[in-house]
Formats: structure tokens, C-alpha cells, sequence
């Protein structure tokens, strides 16, 4: 079977990600199609396909060579994102794109520009996949699962390639950031890994943010309003202060790109007594990191003071820049590279102003740089693909495959 055709049958099945649930997978949509994927591998011939508890998929495409070769991973997440409707998923093909407008037809004001997008206007003449105007297409990631059943069939097919072991592994919710919660990387037993899960043809990230998020709380006193006089002291206040004092020029993320880290405040729940604001801090240095978390402390403590509350400060790790961990392994994204170029591509290096799974498992000992997978305007109604960049990801595995035969 086709990739494009693996892929325009996964995106139907509706796997959109919920935050709000606390079990793994987040939604039963995952397991279902888990379960496909499990069938439609052992369908090609691979013998070890398992889905555990968590709805984690596992699976090996054996060694077709003896002796010790290292064992290499491929990982996609099978969950969309919880921001965009992901059920009843109509894909369309639109074979040999002449680059007129694309009027999506479940929603006419829905409507893809090849002046408005340089990657798209780029692919014209390739056989373009959209959804149908109401939801997501969900290219991100079922596009890197299609690639990765599709290299795994090619690889069984082709006896004659010689390569090592090769893991798969299919993660749920990776949207809501938990898909490297419950990865068992000793299971997984690669020494290192891809994610398919980036854009267009070329692309590959190696570098990502470093990630803390901090709560600050602001303590105050209620007491009934028409008797508060020189008893009351209002936490929101406090709170407006210390948002309004943020920087705005710098360090936010609506004034900042490439390389520039930011400090972010992005929820608030608030009351006269207690008002607390939830800040992200983002950076690719992360030692940086703590400067951001004493500036934000700060401009905190002078807010507080002088409205007259109390201040706390609570501060979680989310991530971690993956370039730290990639940094000491440099055959791992050096490989990488070197299987773009045998595609006749120019590989595209861009940090990523963000987390994927592979930040995190880099440093669960999985180091995982991520390749393109074809996903564009992910989380969005106009989100596409195109099948000639779901072919070339399946050819980077292939090729990643015959390279690590070393
Ligand atoms: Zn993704």
C-alpha cells in the first residue's frame, strides 16, 4: 500500500488529544487506531508488534545482516491536537496541483493561497492532501506514522538493503506533552531515535528549547468591600502590576524569534485573597533560564510590595534544549544530514521555538532529533501535505537505515 494511502486511511480515525483526561492514552481514539497500526504491521510482516497499557506501539523491523550493528528508532505520535476538531476527518487529494486557489469545500472562507504560502507555492505540481474546510487534517503526526509503515514495508521488501535492527515506536498525547511520559526507553532499546513529526522536505531539528514554567502567587486579605478601608489588600492588584511590568519590547513571545528566549504569562486565576499567574520561561541556553526566573521574580517582588501582599514562587522543569544531549553524539544528526543529501535535498536546520517528544527523550537517554514529515499549518483547518514529501520521508528512513549499517 501506498503511503498516501496509509495516510489518507489513519486520519480518519479521530484521535484528537484531551488534556482534561488524566489516563493514557487521553482518549480512546488512540487505542483504535494503535490497534490498525499494530494490524496493518504485522500485515507487512513484522513479527514483535506490541501495544502496552498506555497505548504505547512497539515494533521491530529485524536486522537483515548479522553481527553488531547499533539499533536505531523511528517514533510518531498517533494523537492530534486537542485545539482543532479532529473527528470526521474528509481528506481530499488534489493530484497534480496547478496552483489556483484551493477553496475548501465545507467551508468556502477556508481557502489555501499559493501567495500566501511559500512552502505551498513551492510544491506545485505535487498531488496536494487538505482536509475539508471544518477540521484539522492531521498531518501532524499521521504523516510520520504513514512514513514509518511505509519505510518498514519497503524495508521488508527489500531484503537485499542491509541494515540493522530497526525500532518503531507509535507514542499517544504527545500534543498535551505527555508522550514521553510512560516511553520505556530500556524496552525501546535503540540508541538513538527520530521523530518524524517536523515540515516540509529537508527539515531537521536538532535544537530545541529549554522549558520552565513558574507560577507566581500573590497573597492578599478579603474582607467585605464596603468595610474595607486600611484592612483589604487586593492580590489582583498586585498581579495587574506585575503583568503590566513584563517586558514587552524584549523577552515576549509576540517580540521575539530565531534565538531569542522569552518570559510569558499565560493564565491567571485570580481572587482579592490570593491571585496566582502561571509564566512561561523559554530559552535555548539554559542557564539563561534563571535569569528570566529572577527578573520575573523581581518585578514580582515589586508589584507585591507595593500593593502590600505576600508573593510565592513555585518553579517546575518542563524540557530541555535536545542540542545539549545531541551535542555529544554528533553521527546522530550528522547522519541525518547526510540521508537528506542523498535524497538530492538541501537539508533546512531551524531551531524549534518549542518542545517536541525528543527534547524529553534525549535526556531519558533516547537522543532524537526530528526529520520532516510533510506537515504544514499544523493545528488548523488549512493544514497540508503532499504526497511527493510523504514519499521522500519514507526514502530518509531507508536511507537512515543503509547508513547506520555501520
Ligand atoms: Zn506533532
Amino acid at each position: 500500500m501506498s503511503v498516501l494511502d496509509r495516510f489518507l486511511r489513519y486520519v480518519t480515525v479521530d484521535t484528537r488529544a484531551d488534556e482534561s483526561s488524566s489516563s493514557s492514552p487521553s482518549t480512546p481514539g488512540q487505542l483504535v487506531l494503535q490497534r490498525l497500526l499494530a494490524d496493518d504491521l504485522r500485515a507487512i510482516g513484522l513479527a514483535d508488534v506490541t501495544v502496552d497499557e498506555h497505548g504505547y506501539l512497539m515494533a521491530t523491523v529485524p536486522a537483515t545482516v548479522a553481527g553488531d550493528r547499533p539499533v536505531i528508532g523511528f517514533i510518531a505520535h498517533v494523537d492530534t491536537s486537542p485545539e482543532m476538531d479532529g473527528a470526521n476527518v474528509r481528506p481530499l487529494v488534489h493530484r497534480a496541483w496547478d496552483g489556483r486557489d484551493i477553496v475548501l469545500p465545507d467551508d468556502p472562507s477556508a481557502v489555501l493561497r499559493a501567495a500566501d504560502d511559500p512552502a505551498l507555492s513551492a510544491c506545485i505540481g505535487h498531488d496536494i492532501v487538505t482536509a475539508s474546510g471544518t477540521t484539522l487534517l492531521g498531518a501532524d503526526d499521521k504523516a510520520g506514522v504513514a512514513i514509518a509503515v511505509a519505510a518498514a514495508e519497503y524495508l521488508v521488501a527489500h531484503p537485499e538493503i542491509p541494515h540493522g535492527a530497526i525500532r518503531i515506536a507509535f507514542t499517544p498525547d504527545e500534543e498535551i506533552g505527555r508522550g514521553a511520559d510512560r516511553f520505556d526507553v530500556a524496552r525501546f532499546g535503540a540508541q538513538c531515535a527520530y521523530t518524524i513529526d517536523g515540515g516540509g522536505a529537508g527539515e531537521l531539528e536538532y535544537e530545541s528549547f529549554s522549558a520552565d514554567v513558574m507560577r507566581v502567587t500573590f497573597l492578599g486579605f478579603n474582607t467585605h468591600p464596603g468595610y474595607a478601608r486600611k484592612k483589604m489588600v487586593n492580590a489582583i492588584k498586585a498581579a495587574a502590576r506585575f503583568v503590566d511590568r513584563l517586558p514587552r519590547e524584549r523577552l515576549s513571545p509576540e517580540t521575539t524569534a530565531g534565538y531569542e528566549g522569552y518570559v510569558h504569562p499565560y493564565q491567571i486565576e485570580a481572587s482579592v485573597d490570593r491571585t496566582s499567574v502561571r509564566v512561561l520561561l523559554r530559552d535555548f541556553a539554559t542557564p539563561a533560564l534563571r535569569d528570566h526566573q529572577r527578573l520575573v521574580e523581581q518585578v514580582a517582588r515589586e508589584a507585591a510590595a507595593e500593593v502590600g501582599t505576600g508573593v510565592r514562587f513555585e518553579v517546575q522543569e518542563q524540557y530541555r534544549n535536545m542540542r545539549e544531549v545531541l551535542d555529544r553524539h554528533p553521527l546522530i544528526v550528522e547522519r541525518a544530514r547526510e540521508a537528506i543529501r542523498r535524497l538530492g535535498l538541501t537539508p533546512i536546520e531551524r531551531p524549534i521555538r518549542g518542545g517536541t517528544d525528543g527534547s524529553r527523550l534525549s535526556f531519558m537517554g533516547l537522543p532524537a532529533p526530528n526529520l520532516f514529515a510533510g506537515e504544514h499549518n499544523f493545528h488548523s483547518r488549512l493544514e497540508w501535505t503532499s504526497r511527493q514529501e510523504l514519499e521522500l520521508g519514507v526514502r530518509t528512513v531507508v536511507e537512515l537505515a543503509r547508513l547506520w549499517n555501520t
